[in-house]
């Protein structure tokens, strides 16, 4: 079929990517168009074509579907972030559930999965969830200095304080900071020269103790801020401060924290809890970014090891130990390996401000960790619990926790396209999954989260 770029066609969207675009077909030719949702009956344009498929952008909307909301976000459809604001949150729970159980199906091939599915955990109030907030500092077209967030796939700053999937004291925080700025004359870095100073203004909340943390990435030292005991006041008086920070980045890059921290005022860092967990972080650390979610999701992984007090468990990609702690309560000895040394410093470190001595961490890649360890030891764990990155779990791995028969494997995923794959794997001969749960830890956005339960049927 011959299209113009540019050309505007008639379009209604009938299904939805994972990504959040819609999909509409004309004349049979499939095209996808972000910012709209099921039902949509849209005027697009089209903006660029491949053999099979094309994309377009939208242009009007001539009859919105049932299913659209007005995002409550002004800024929404210009920020990258929230892909599906401006479909109801009901909806979201739908795709979502009906995106994990599409994989287990097409993918791994559990016809009837859905009678294994439970319902959506959901969040109750999907808006100011996240406990950590990134913010770029510079200006805006008309020269005005401004806090907010890139535009979708660009560096374009637009000017935004009030993130509604933020905590609220952020837009304090960074007015506070953007009047300093402005009375002090302290100029906004600017990537493309290298020079200014000031670059993101990183956040962090704990939801539990209410602590705050401020940080300030600076494209040098903290002495180069003129008057900074003016806005150490300011920001020292806001409820819940506890710690301020300056970091020092100097280089040209995409990377927002530099290598060297100073902390101006307060702590080295926030405590905050997920469940009876107490966490100490850093501006560097690595902490889940919705800590109620992720309780939930990892009070199910909890649920679906089944621990009574005298199992051997593994957690497998562990990150900063937070599933091995949770497991550690309940089991009587767990083992957890991860490949990034810093977050082994930290799972060590929670370990013993819990008091939690039954667990060893183990640095290196799972799929050599592992398998070396069995080879040593011939440990065979009653449970495995593995929560890897999108790519899901390297095969080796796979084969390892097979032959070690646990007899519960608690997948934890962040990609239902990669579960299913390794679910497959798994799934083969000796186990089936039991159960699964989807839990929504980021509202408006197209990510979700799943727990399956497999156990040993031989
Ligand atoms: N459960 C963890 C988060 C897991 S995210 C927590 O709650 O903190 C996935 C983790 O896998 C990341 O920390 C990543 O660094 C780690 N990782 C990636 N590839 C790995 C590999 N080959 N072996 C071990 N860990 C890996």
């Amino acid at each position: 079929m011959e299209f113009k770029k540019n050309q505007e066609i008639l379009l209604t969207i009938e299904d939805f990517t994972k990504e959040g675009e819609g999909l509409g077909k004309y004349q049979g030719f499939p095209f996808f168009v972000k910012d709209t949702v099921i039902g949509d009956e849209i005027l697009a344009a089209v903006t660029k074509l491949k053999k099979n498929y094309g994309y377009a952008r939208l242009v009007r909307i001539l009859q919105p579907s049932e299913d659209r909301i007005t995002a409550p976000c002004p800024v929404a459809r210009q920020c990258g972030g929230c892909k599906i604001q401006q479909l109801n949150y009901e909806k979201q729970k739908e795709f979502k559930w009906n995106l994990v159980a599409g994989c287990l199906k097409r993918i791994g091939g559990f016809d009837d999965i859905e009678s294994k599915m439970e319902p959506i955990l959901a969040m109750e109030e999907p808006w100011h969830y996240r406990n950590k907030a990134q913010f770029p500092i510079g200006y805006d077209k008309e020269g005005n200095l401004v806090a907010g967030f890139y535009a979708g796939r660009t560096h374009s700053i637009v000017a935004n304080t009030n993130c509604l999937i933020q905590a609220p004291v952020n837009e304090k925080i960074l007015n506070t900071i953007l009047a300093y700025m402005k009375k002090n004359r302290i100029t906004a870095y600017d990537e493309k020269s290298g020079k200014g100073l000031v670059r993101h203004v990183l956040t962090r909340v704990g939801f539990v103790t209410s602590q705050i943390m401020v940080c300030l990435i600076v494209n040098g030292k903290a002495k180069k801020l003129a008057n900074l005991d003016q806005l150490i006041k300011k920001l020292s008086s806001i409820e819940g401060m506890t710690s301020i920070i300056i970091n020092t980045n100097t280089e040209k890059t995409n990377k927002i924290l530099g290598p060297t921290c100073q902390t101006i005022w307060g702590q080295d860092y926030i405590e905050d809890y997920i469940g009876e967990i107490r966490y100490q972080i850093g501006p560097m650390s690595f902490y889940q970014v919705n800590p109620q979610q992720t309780k939930v999701l990892y009070s199910k992984a909890l649920e679906y090891a089944e621990l009574k007090g005298d199992e051997t468990v593994w957690d497998m990609y562990c990150g900063i130990g937070t599933i091995s702690l949770f497991l550690a309560q309940k089991a009587k000895q767990v083992y957890g390996v991860e490949i990034i040394k810093e977050a082994i410093d930290d799972a060590r470190k929670n370990a013993k401000l819990n008091a939690l001595e039954n667990v060893e961490f183990f640095v290196g890649k799972a799929e050599e960790v592992v398998p070396a360890h069995y080879q040593a030891t011939h440990i065979d764990p009653d449970v495995v619990v593995v929560d890897p990155p999108r790519k899901g779990c390297d095969e080796t791995l796979l084969q390892t926790i097979l032959q070690m028969q646990p007899k519960r494997i608690v997948y934890v995923s962040c990609d239902p396209a990669t579960l299913a794959r390794d679910c497959k794997i798994l799934c083969r001969k000796d186990y089936e999954i039991m159960k699964t749960a989807v839990v929504d830890q980021f509202a408006h956005s197209t990510h979700v989260e799943t727990t399956v339960l497999m156990s040993r049927m031989r």
